[in-house]
Formats: C-alpha cells, sequence, structure tokens
C-alpha cells in the first residue's frame, strides 16, 4: 500500500499478545485512515452499553494517510474509545512528533483490548512490538514518564502517556505526547489508565511509501507557495498570537463565554488576550511535524506565584480558566494549564467544571466548607489549588474529577453544567453563534469544536461570512463542516491549514486539496463524491455506535441557559440559541428520523447496514 502502511498492531493487555494484521485495502479507502479506521474497529469491537472503564472496552491509536507524509500539518493522529465521561464514542486528536514516528514505526493503528494485570507500556521500536512493565513510571506525571522512558528506551523515541489523572481515573484525563501535546478530551487518559497501560513509546525509520512522489511534491510545491504567498504582506494571526489571539474575536462578536456562560462579554479581557501572552510569557513559538503556521506557544511564567514553564495556553484554555471563571490573571491561567498537562487533564473540562463550582457557591448550592477553602469568581489561587487536587482525586478534587455535569447533579442543579451529551463546551456562546449550538449539540462526542467548527464563517468569514445571530439555514453547512473534518480528522492533517488551504472554496465546501494530497500519496484514486462520501460515512457509523449505545434527539442538547435566557450583553444581547428549529432541519438534512437515527436508506448508500 501507498500512504497507508498497511499494518494494524492489535495488543491484547489481558494476555499480553501483541499481533499484527494487515489493513483491509477496501477499508482504508473506505474510511481514510485515522478517526475513520477508529470507528470502524471501535464498531466491530466493543459492545456499545459496555462499561467505558472496563477490558470489555477497546482504545485505538491511529494516523492517517497523509501523517508523516510532508503535507502541509499532516502530523496528526487519532485515539479512539468509549468515553468514561460521556458513555458516547469518543475521537481526541494531537499532533507534535509522536504520530508520525508512530508510523514510521510501522503501523497504521493500534488496538488496545484488555486490561493489563500490572502496569505496562508498549515499546514499539521499527515495527518491533514489546509490553514492558512500568511499576516504577505508577504515580510520575507527564514529564517525568516521558523523560525515564527516553532514558530507558531510545533518546530519540517519541512518547505518549499518562499521568497520575489518567491513572486515578478522572474522567476527563488526557493522552499527552512530546510533553505538551494533548489527545485532549473525553476522557480517553482514564480508559488508559483503567488498562494500566501507561504509555506507547515509538521509534521509526521506516519510509513513508508515496504512489506518486513526483505528482505529490508538485503539489505540496504549490500549496506552500500560494500559503506563503498570502502571508507575505499580513502574518498569519496564529502564527503571531497563537490561539490565544481568539479571545479579540470572540469578545467583539460576545461569544466569549463568562462567569459559567451565564454572559457572553468579559470586562478583564483585554488582559487575558493573545498579545498579553506574547508580549509577557512567549519564549518562542513551536510546530507540529511539518507545519508552516507553528501556532504553539512555549512560555515562561517568572511571577513567583505561579512560576513555571511549559507550552500555551491555548484559546479554549483562556476561556475555561480565565473568563468563564472571571479571572483575569494570565499567569495564573497559564500555570494551571502546565499543571493539567504534567498531571494529563483536559484544560477545557477541568476549567468549565471549577467555574460550575464556582456558581454553585455563589448560588448557595454548595458550602465552600466542603470545597475546603473559600471559592469565589476570580479567585486565582483557587483555581491552581484545586487543579492539583483533582489530578489526584485528593478531597473536594475526588468530585470535580466527575467532571461538571455530575458534580452540578449532585448538588440538584445539573442545569448550571455546560455540557452536551455530558462533555463541556469549547469557547464559542451559541446565542451569538448559533451555528455552534447545533455542532455542540450533534457532536459525536458531546461539547466540541473540532468534530464540527462552524466557527469558521459565522465568526472568522472562512471561507465566506455568515451572520452568526441567524439560524436559518445553518443546518446544511453544519453538516458539510461535520464532514470535512471528519475527513479531516481521517487524513491525519490540521484543521487550523486545512479548512483555510485545502478544503474552503465556497460554504458547500469543497476539499480539492485534501483529494489531491490522498490521490498523489495513495494511489487510490478517490473522487471528490467519493472523498466527501467517506466523511459522511465516517459520521453515521459514529452516529450508528450512539444510536445503539442508547443516544437520540434527547442527548442533542445544549442547557437552558443558552435556548431560553437571553444573552444579557455585547452584540448578542437579547438572542437565545435555536436549536429546536435547527436540529429539525439537520436531521432532515442528514437523512436521519425526527429522533435523530440514520434512516436505512442513508446506510444503505453509504455501506453501513452490516
Ligand atoms: S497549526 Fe498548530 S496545531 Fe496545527 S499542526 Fe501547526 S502547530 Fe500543530
Amino acid at each position: 500500500m501507498n500512504g497507508w502502511i498497511g499494518k494494524i498492531l492489535r495488543v491484547d493487555l489481558s494476555s499480553g499478545a501483541c499481533d499484527v494484521s494487515s489493513t483491509e485495502p477496501s477499508v482504508a479507502k473506505d474510511y481514510i485512515g485515522g478517526r475513520g479506521l477508529g470507528i470502524y474497529y471501535l464498531n466491530k469491537l466493543v459492545a456499545p452499553k459496555c462499561d467505558p472503564l472496563s477490558p470489555d472496552n477497546a482504545l485505538v491509536m491511529a494516523t492517517g494517510p497523509l501523517t508523516g507524509t510532508g503535507a502541509p500539518t499532516g502530523a496528526r493522529y487519532m485515539v479512539m474509545t468509549k468515553s468514561p465521561l460521556t458513555g458516547a464514542i469518543t475521537c481526541s486528536n494531537s499532533g507534535g512528533m509522536f504520530p508520525t514516528e508512530f508510523k514510521r514505526a510501522g503501523y497504521d493503528a493500534i488496538i488496545f483490548t484488555g486490561r493489563s494485570k500490572t502496569p505496562v507500556y508498549l515499546w514499539l521500536d521499527q515495527g518491533k512490538a514489546e509490553l514492558r512493565g512500568a511499576d516504577n513510571l505508577w504515580g510520575k506525571d507527564t514529564h517525568e514518564t516521558t523523560d525515564m522512558l527516553l532514558a530507558e528506551t531510545d533518546t530519540n523515541a517519541r512518547v505518549a502517556c499518562i499521568g497520575p489523572a489518567g491513572e486515578k481515573r478522572v474522567l476527563f484525563a488526557s493522552v499527552m505526547n512530546d510533553k505538551h501535546r494533548a489527545a485532549g478530551r473525553s476522557g480517553v487518559g482514564a480508559v488508559m489508565g483503567s488498562k494500566n497501560l501507561k504509555a506507547v513509546v515509538v521509534k521509526g525509520k521506516g519510509r513513508i511509501p508515496l504512489a506518486d512522489a513526483d505528482r505529490f511534491k508538485a503539489f505540496n510545491k504549490h500549496i506552500l507557495d500560494t500559503f506563503k504567498e498570502g502571508i507575505k504582506e499580513t502574518p498569519l494571526g496564529l502564527t503571531v498570537n497563537g490561539t490565544a489571539g481568539v479571545v479579540l474575536v470572540t469578545q467583539n462578536f460576545g461569544v466569549l463565554p463568562t462567569k459559567n456562560w451565564q454572559q457572553g462579554t468579559f470586562d478583564g479581557w483585554e488582559k487575558i488576550q493573545g498579545e498579553e501572552l506574547t508580549r509577557r510569557f512567549l519564549k518562542k513559538n513551536s510546530a507540529c511535524y511539518g507545519c508552516p503556521i507553528g501556532c504553539g506557544r512555549k512560555t515562561v511564567v517568572d511571577d513567583p506565584r505561579f512560576a513555571g514553564e511549559g507550552e500555551g495556553p491555548e484559546y479554549e484554555t483562556i476561556y475555561a480558566m480565565g473568563s468563564n471563571c472571571l479571572i483575569d490573571d494570565l499567569a495564573a491561567i497559564t500555570k494551571a494549564n502546565y499543571i493539567c498537562n504534567e498531571m494529563g487533564m483536559d484544560t477545557i473540562t477541568m476549567g468549565a467544571t471549577i467555574a460550575c463550582a464556582m456558581e454553585l457557591v455563589d448560588r448557595g448550592y454548595l458550602k465552600e466548607e466542603e470545597v475546603g477553602r473559600p471559592l469565589k469568581w476570580g479567585d486565582a489561587e483557587a483555581l491552581v489549588e484545586l487543579i492539583r487536587m483533582t489530578a489526584t482525586r485528593e478531597g473536594f478534587g475526588d468530585l470535580l474529577a466527575e467532571g461538571s455535569y455530575r458534580l452540578a447533579k449532585r448538588y440538584g442543579h445539573p442545569e448550571l453544567a455546560p455540557v452536551s451529551k455530558k462533555q463541556e463546551f469549547p469557547g464559542y456562546e451559541p446565542r451569538g453563534s448559533q451555528a455552534m449550538g447545533l455542532a455542540y449539540a450533534t457532536s459525536p462526542i458531546g461539547g466540541s469544536h473540532m468534530r464540527g467548527d462552524p466557527a469558521y464563517f459565522e465568526l472568522f468569514g472562512v471561507p465566506q461570512s455568515m451572520d452568526p445571530l441567524q439560524w436559518e439555514g445553518k443546518a446544511k453547512v453544519t453538516k458539510a463542516y461535520q464532514d470535512l473534518s471528519a475527513i479531516i480528522d481521517a487524513a491525519g492533517l490540521c484543521i487550523f491549514f486545512a479548512v483555510r488551504n485545502l478544503a474552503a472554496k465556497d460554504l458547500g465546501v469543497a476539499p480539492v486539496g485534501i483529494l489531491e494530497y490522498l490521490n498523489a500519496a495513495t494511489g487510490a484514486d478517490y473522487t471528490l463524491e467519493e472523498l466527501m462520501l467517506a466523511g459522511e460515512r465516517i459520521i453515521n457509523a459514529e452516529r450508528l455506535f450512539l444510536a445503539r449505545a442508547g443516544f437520540s434527539r434527547k442527548d442533542d442538547s445544549l442547557p437552558k441557559r443558552l435556548t431560553e435566557t437571553p444573552a444579557p450583553t455585547g452584540p448578542a444581547k437579547g438572542m437565545v440559541c435555536h436549536l429546536n428549529e435547527m436540529l429539525d432541519d439537520y436531521y432532515k438534512v442528514q437523512g436521519w428520523t425526527d429522533n435523530g437515527i440514520p434512516k436505512k436508506e442513508v446506510l444503505g448508500r453509504l455501506g453501513l447496514t452490516e
């Protein structure tokens, strides 16, 4: 095979057996790779109603056919499993250097099943797989773990691992690779912890075969030249200020979630915006393999209260731990981000859960004695202390470790949790960005901006603007962007480059650039229609898993705060999110029943009837 490696590694953690099978060419073509391969295998291997933290769950790590090829931002891999936070499917995506090394080590995907009796890590050295004991690593943070594993294996290897949060099964524990890159969402790290799998270490020198290297090289040059020409006059905002630059945009549109999603504007926004991060803390940019953008931030905080060094924070972290908690102290937010990375936790769910706890205290539903310390809006010290306690499930941290929905429900007010399918939202307020509300509600993994991101056209005008306050007509474009995100995730690309430079020709979405890269790399001769069908197939295969797990329209929801309470401030003042109206349209566009279940005709068209 070309583009694809052609091999899948199956690791049965219960028996310790490591077996190799072939990547079936027809499956590879139909599901592309990455997220697509993940859902293909999970539908085969995992009973949708199983306990996600039991040995019955499986965990798939999968690269895409463009990962490691040199296509710009072709640096991604997916971690897929049944989520302990949501009970739904999840697909969590990360870049850095690990995914390319993983593919060069000789596999398209690794499928973990069962549970090891004792802590282990997988050492994958140029195709040879070996499970090794990890007792000495248990309890270590992700940075210590990485350093110890590199010393034990090969200093040029790459590591993806969990920290103490994954071991303690914090429901939103992440898998960290290259120390600072996160497959962050939905508790993929807790599933690794439940399997006693501490880490995956990869080393590979293998060449990634390309079907037509000359065609690939020529197209790559064209795309990179065009990209460079486009930024000759004005550098890309993502390069200059990272994703933190988005604070300015969301504040201006009135969609910067503030005070646990009560409003969409924050008085202290200027202190937490991207320019401030650049001015105060940026040491240098960092980039994933083959990325011409370099949105990563290597930062140093020398404020003695929150001193530290690491990467980040990203925009989503700044919203969740900043405006959402009424915290305008960027040093504290950056430190909180470092701790989450070291302990292995998702910063979005962490920040949103603390904001939810602040509101529970503010409204008198939760006593500070139960928290064990004062917990007022804007309390930066509390933020940092509670994050440490959550990672080890110490004291009140044990309740925070369950996420905002379970916390708010415990105190009798689940409506205060900013979630869909029990997963916390990223930082775009649906009352002022209607399609984002629809995307959150219908995302297969719960609240997410990475599984279809209509903010591109509603807030950033890519490829063209659409009124963010208008809800009519949003179902069709939201579906198109969800299908596109599935293609990007499956190919192994980063959405930041792919949407702008390889796909967005009009609001109907035309991934012609991805098509050319895929055909040059794989020789699979995709037509544009086949490629777009593959995206739709992935979305419907995920939806089938959800349907079999008992999910339906009732779960495609938003809190009443967003659908019934008018926004109190900013350009969206007076607006609610018109989710129900958009859902009716959306199910029609998808060809699903009014209850959100894929109809037989759609499944037949996509070859999913089996
Ligand atoms: S844009 Fe950022 S996240 Fe995407 S590949 Fe580049 S550095 Fe990585």
